[in-house]
C-alpha cells in the first residue's frame, strides 16, 4: 500500500473516530467510564472494517465457468447485513438470487454471496440493494441483445428476440429502525428486482415466483 493510501486511510479513520466521540460527548456521557474508553476507535473500526467494507474493498472477482445449459440456477438464504442510509441502523435479512444463463456463462455459485455482500456492507436502503444485486448478475449472465438465431428464417429473425438469460433477486430483511424506534413494529420487508428474460418471458417469471412463494424464511 502507498503512503498516499495509508494517509487517506488514517484520515478517513480519525475522522470517524472525532465523530463518534463528538456523538458520546452530546449524549452527556462520560468518556472515562471503563466501558467508553476506545469505544469511538472500536466503533470506527467496526464501521470501516465490517458494516462499510463494501465501500473501501475492490468490486469481488467473478469467476465464470461455460455451459451449455439454460435452466435456472437459484441459491438461497444469502445473508444480509446492511445498515438503513435514513437512520444508519442494521437491517438484517436473506436474499435469494436466481438466474438463467444467457450469456453462456455460469457464476461460481459462491459468487453470488460476495455480490450481495459486496452492495450490503454499506450505507443502503433494502429496494436500492436488491436493484444492485441484480444489476450486477445481469451483467454478467444477461445477454441484452443477442444476434440473431441463424436456423430462423427472415421475417423471425427481423423480430426483437428480447435479452437472453435473467436474473431475479428477493430480499426479506427486518429493520432495527421500525423496531427499535418510531412504531416499533416488527415486520418483515420484501423486495424484488426482476431482469432480462424474468421480465419478458412469463414462463420464467412463474418458475421464479413458484420458487419463492415455497420459500421458507429463515430469518
Ligand atoms: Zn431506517
Amino acid at each position: 500500500m502507498s503512503h498516499t493510501n495509508l494517509d487517506k486511510k488514517e484520515l478517513a479513520t480519525k475522522k470517524m473516530v472525532d465523530g463518534f466521540n463528538l456523538i458520546l460527548e452530546g449524549l452527556g456521557l462520560d468518556l472515562t467510564s471503563e466501558h467508553l474508553v476506545g469505544t469511538p476507535e472500536r466503533a470506527a473500526r467496526a464501521w470501516r472494517e465490517e458494516l462499510c467494507l463494501g465501500l473501501t474493498q475492490p468490486e469481488p472477482k467473478i469467476s465464470l465457468f461455460t455451459t451449455n445449459v439454460d435452466e435456472m440456477v437459484v441459491l438461497r438464504h444469502i445473508p444480509i447485513r446492511s445498515l438503513c442510509a435514513h437512520h444508519l441502523l442494521p437491517f438484517i435479512g436473506e436474499a435469494t438470487v436466481a438466474y438463467v444463463p444467457g450469456t453462456g456463462k455460469l457464476i461460481g455459485i459462491s459468487k453470488l454471496s460476495r455480490i450481495a455482500d459486496y452492495w450490503a456492507r454499506r450505507p443502503q436502503i433494502q429496494e436500492l440493494l436488491t436493484a444492485q444485486i441484480a444489476d450486477h448478475v445481469a451483467s454478467l449472465v444477461v445477454d441484452k441483445d443477442p444476434a440473431p438465431d441463424q436456423s430462423l428464417g427472415w421475417r423471425k429473425k427481423s423480430r426483437n428476440q428480447g435479452p437472453r438469460g435473467g436474473v431475479g433477486v428477493v430480499i426479506h430483511a427486518r429493520h432495527l429502525c421500525m423496531e427499535v424506534r418510531g412504531v416499533g413494529h416488527v415486520g418483515d420487508m420484501v423486495t424484488s428486482s426482476l431482469r432480462g428474460v424474468f421480465l419478458t418471458k412469463p414462463e420464467a417469471r412463474a418458475e421464479f415466483l413458484q420458487l419463492i412463494r415455497t420459500e421458507d424464511s429463515r430469518i
